[in-house]
């Protein structure tokens, strides 16, 4: 627990009307069941009620499943450091409370009455977005997280197609969400270890997709954290050589042990300059301004960096020559598509690769973010949801 940051008593909220949704004869008809029960459900979840409050217990109200919806009682949520940024408001307002979590795991316990590809009981994964217009090219392409009119994010946003309510993530009990943006997990992987697949998965994944990145190659990745160390995993398990680059001198053996094949400590000149011109494609996962020069320097001709950390404050500016002299490409990339990571979960079975987590309880959320910002974690915070408790007769968000 953050010091200063006592948690405040649950907010005694009188239980919202339900009964439009209650009555919603879409989810209240031919919806199967394990649990016996129609209509909505609360779900106890921890949030965020402003940028300063950190996490407390919080009610969420989730909707009778629609005819394609699947309701998921989540197991396991992985701790993102968009979490982070998001409740603590660094990337802006945001809609409080705000339940944060994209890295949800758990198992199906509701489906509607159209929904044929998902099975009572089966394990199930969602991430970073339950939503997206389905009709521009991006959607059309399997690029819904490009969505031209916006993706519906898992929390924070507002859900189109259920009256812009805001959406409500994974550090809770349940969630209700449309089929189409509902991952299988495979039942070999664990499902604790398989949630932060969910985002820093895909969003690493991704990338080295894009790049094609296989056996012969060189990947440079910089930070080790939650998306850092599942970059190793995944370019190892591609078949590249694997470079690290870090700020803690501390993580060295550990960086080894996940397959980097050299580690560099990045305010080291002159290892540095060793590793000039060695690498084709960088995924930089930094959660904090930092100057990318020194890893320009890095690429080989026509090498690529991959921007995927957004910190809050501005970076330093980026020197236009670094990219012209090697035909270098700066690139951003944003999460995966819908179909990219049910095939990064299959690749993941089929290799065996999870995340290496460290499973906290509801009470340990605000020490896991500060033990985050700190860098103090190897390397993915999950949730057991089971600690949340039950929800109260009352609903916040
Ligand atoms: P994380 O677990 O906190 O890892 C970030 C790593 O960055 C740290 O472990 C640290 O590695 C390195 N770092 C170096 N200097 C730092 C500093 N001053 N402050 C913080 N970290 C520093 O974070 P994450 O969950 O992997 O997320 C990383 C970033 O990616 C965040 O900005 C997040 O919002 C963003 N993100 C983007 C996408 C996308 O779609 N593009 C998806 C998810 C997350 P070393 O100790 O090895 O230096
Ligand atoms: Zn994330
Ligand atoms: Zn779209």
């Amino acid at each position: 627990m953050t010091p200063g940051r006592p948690v405040p008593p649950p907010l005694a909220k009188p239980l919202p009307d339900l009964s439009a949704d209650a009555a919603d004869t879409e989810g209240a008809t031919g919806t199967a069941d394990v649990t016996g029960t129609p209509g909505p459900r609360l779900a106890a979840a921890y949030g965020a009620t402003a940028s300063d409050s950190g996490l407390v217990p919080l009610t969420v109200a989730r909707r009778s499943p629609k005819e394609d919806d699947v309701e998921i009682a989540i197991e396991f949520c992985g701790l993102c450091h968009s979490d982070v940024h998001a409740t603590r408001g660094e990337w802006g307002s945001q809609n409080y409370p705000l339940v944060p979590g994209h890295e949800i795991v758990g198992r199906v316990s509701r489906v509607g009455s159209a929904v044929d590809d998902f099975t009572l009981g089966e394990l199930v994964g969602v991430g970073c977005l339950v939503d997206s217009c389905r009709e521009c090219d991006s959607c059309l392409d399997g690029l819904e997280q490009y969505c031209e009119n916006g993706m519906t994010g898992t929390y924070g946003a507002k859900d189109r197609r259920n009256g812009d309510a805001i959406t409500q993530g994974g550090y809770a009990t349940s969630v209700v969400v449309d089929r189409r943006y509902v991952l299988h997990v495979p039942e070999s992987l664990d499902p604790a270890a398989a949630a932060p697949l969910l985002c820093a998965g895909v969003t690493t994944y991704s990338p080295l997709r894009h790049f094609d990145v296989e056996e012969g190659d060189v990947v440079g990745v910089v930070g080790l954290g939650g998306l850092g160390h599942m970059a190793v995993k995944l370019a190892k398990a591609m078949g590249a050589e694997v470079k690290v680059f870090t700020t803690s001198e501390s993580k060295f053996a550990a960086a080894r042990e996940l397959g980097a094949d050299e580690v560099i400590l990045s305010r080291d000149e002159a290892a540095m300059d060793a590793a000039n011109r060695s690498i084709d494609v960088i995924i930089d996962t930094v959660a904090a301004p930092h100057d990318l020069n020194p890893y320009f320097r890095t690429l080989r001709v026509d090498g690529a960096l991959f921007q995927l950390g957004l910190p809050s404050e501005k970076m330093p500016p980026v020197n236009p020559g670094a990219l012209i002299r090697r035909r270098i490409a700066y690139a951003g990339s944003l999460i995966g598509g819908i179909a990219e990571t049910q095939q990064m979960l299959d690749f993941c079975a089929e290799h065996g690769v999870t995340s290496d987590v460290e499973v906290v309880r509801a009470d340990q959320l605000n020490d896991a973010y500060d033990r985050m910002v700190a860098g103090d974690v190897k390397y993915r915070f999950v949730l057991d949801t089971s600690t949340l408790g039950t929800p109260s007769e009352r609903a916040d968000a």
